[in-house]
């Protein structure tokens, strides 16, 4: 029979070839990323085509900046990108997850067993753990919460930066909380400054903007009032677009800026009938205006960027305007205070609305590393809303992994039939996680792995897991190593989607040529 036109110029594989591929190719990703994991994990240096470098440590930064090429190395990516998502941490755990799941699942494949009947066994573990993660969690308190955000900045800086970093998004995000607990995280301003150390960073009630009122004479601070935002300027410019002046008698000019500048009063005079007190540019306000507005009681701001506009729009729940012209009263917001301040020789614009906003000044010492303070604080404030939000965790350092796998083999011999191996298979893989931190801090993984699981039935606690610095299994609880319960929950989902995905393809349609397959070490399969 010939093929279908479909099929032209493709190459297939099909079966349990196609399976083999599929399965290298991922293994080969969660192997690249595999000793960047945990607080021992070393770093990569990446370099782009253009040859700029960037050093991380971060699994999902790694795999998004790396060219993959390979479709289902694509999907273990966008599983890291997922997470990152939903949960800020815990990308590099999902993919080596993924990666042992498949693994796993392979040993199985060639004892015979069908991937569906795996696929089955898998999910059927994914929905008991889902269950398990509430035996294992607790809530936390405030002393428990820094700790996690500590834990998830691990391998990231030292130790009294973590410290500050922690406390600085926390107090951010408590700041913009809702009364439900509600988080909007775009209501915090992340403002870097290089010089200082990080440990010096800050973070300020309000929405703080690096400007200053264009006049000192207006008033330094504000209470209570109305503000405009001008999405363009106030400039005699506006006034005078297409308009053509054919100068024939002196004194015409001075007429015709007499009238520009009536034109602009009566722009001002329109903003004292709305009751306005602050004004705020995007693009320029003229000079000779300057005095009339002070004059007026109107604090003003230029050249404000669109980003903190919006912001401001938010915080005074005001509408951008293009003129004042189009102004209505709906448009304006309203602020609690409006106040100029210097911190450090530096001017900056304070605005307080009934809006929540927070301002974290962070502070880094050099050009180099203010990209790796901001990344730290994107994630540890991801993290501190997922804990504001719900304040359940569960212990780091494998020790969850471990307890959920206990659970899961003792789940795995109520179910008859080839299922229960794909359950065991994947009680083993979790494990994966201790295992991998073990290796990255040099320690022997097996040997780790079979000692925390000692521990934890001896002591009947879910708690322990391994403490790097001693390389013994240890309460986590008491140490501090702790995780959002989200995070967990999250990799566990994200692994299985992709594995399961990954073991029900069994037809491979390259079109025109085959594409490159990942470097992956020989003695891997
Ligand atoms: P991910 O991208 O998956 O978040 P990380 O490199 O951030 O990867 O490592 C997270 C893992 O490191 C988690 O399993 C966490 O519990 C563990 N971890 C973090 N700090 C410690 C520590 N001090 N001791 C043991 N494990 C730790
Ligand atoms: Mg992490």
């Amino acid at each position: 029979m010939s093929e279908a036109p479909i099929l032209k110029d493709t190459t297939r594989s099909t079966g349990r070839e196609a399976l083999q591929k599929n399965i290298q190719a991922a293994m080969a990703l969660a192997e690249a990323i595999r000793s960047t994991l945990g607080p021992k994990g070393l770093d990569k240096l990446l370099i782009d085509d253009e040859g700029r470098t960037l050093v991380t440590n971060d699994g999902v930064t790694v795999l998004e900046t790396a060219k993959v090429e390979h479709p289902v190395a694509k999907m273990m990516i966008n599983t890291s990108s997922t997470q990152d998502r939903i949960a800020k941490d815990g990308t590099t755990s999902t993919v080596i997850l993924a990666g042992e799941m498949l693994q796993n699942a392979w040993q199985l494949i060639l004892q015979g067993i069908h991937p569906s009947t795996i696929a089955r066994g898998y999910r059927k573990s994914e929905q008991y753990l889902l269950q398990c993660i509430s035996e294992i969690k607790f809530d936390s308190d405030d002393k428990m919460k820094s700790s996690v955000v500590k834990t998830s900045l691990a391998g990231k800086g030292h130790s009294s930066m973590q410290e500050t970093i922690a406390k600085v998004s926390l107090d951010a995000v408590q700041m913009v909380a809702d009364i439900d607990s509600t988080i909007d995280i775009s209501k915090i301003k992340l403002v870097s400054q290089t010089g200082g150390k990080v440990e010096d960073s800050k973070v300020f009630r309000g929405l703080m903007i690096p400007k200053k009122r264009i006049s000192s004479d207006m008033h330094r601070e504000v209470n209570r009032g109305k503000i405009i935002l001008i999405d363009g300027g106030l400039e005699k410019s506006n006034v005078a677009t297409d308009l053509k002046l054919n100068v024939t008698t002196v004194g015409v000019l001075e007429s015709f800026r007499q009238e520009e500048r009536n034109m602009l009063k009566r722009q001002v005079d329109n903003l004292v009938e709305h009751g306005v007190t602050v004004l705020a540019c995007r693009e320029s306000i003229d000079d000779e205006i300057k005095n009339y507005l002070s004059e007026n009681g109107i604090q003003a701001f230029r050249r404000v960027s669109r980003s903190d506009l919006n912001m401001l729009a938010r915080v005074c729940d005001a509408t951008l305007v293009n003129s004042v012209d189009s102004l209505t009263s709906n448009d304006l917001g309203s602020f609690i205070v409006s106040k100029n301040t210097t911190i450090e020789g530096k001017d900056f614009w304070i605005v307080e609305g009934d809006g929540k906003a927070a301002t974290i000044i962070a502070k880094a010492s050099t050009v180099d590393v203010v990209g790796e303070v901001e990344r730290c604080f994107d994630d540890s404030l991801g993290v501190s809303v997922q804990l504001v939000e719900n304040g359940s965790v569960v212990c780091g350092g494998g020790a969850s992994y471990v307890a959920l796998a206990r659970r899961l083999r003792r789940y795995a011999e109520t179910i008859p039939g080839r299922e229960q191996l794909a359950v065991e298979a994947y009680a083993d893989a979790i494990e994966v996680i201790v295992r991998v931190l073990a290796e990255n801090a040099g320690i022997d993984p097996i040997t780790t792995l079979l000692d925390v699981v000692a521990k934890q039935t001896n002591t009947n606690s879910d708690y322990i897991g391994i403490d790097l610095s001693t390389g013994a299994p240890s309460d986590m609880v008491k140490l501090g190593i702790l995780e959002p319960e989200g995070i967990v929950k999250q990799a566990i989902i994200g692994a299985t989607e992709v594995a399961i995905s990954i073991l029900r393809i069994d037809d491979v349609l390259w079109a025109k040529q085959e594409m490159q397959m990942p470097d992956m070490p020989d003695d891997e399969m």
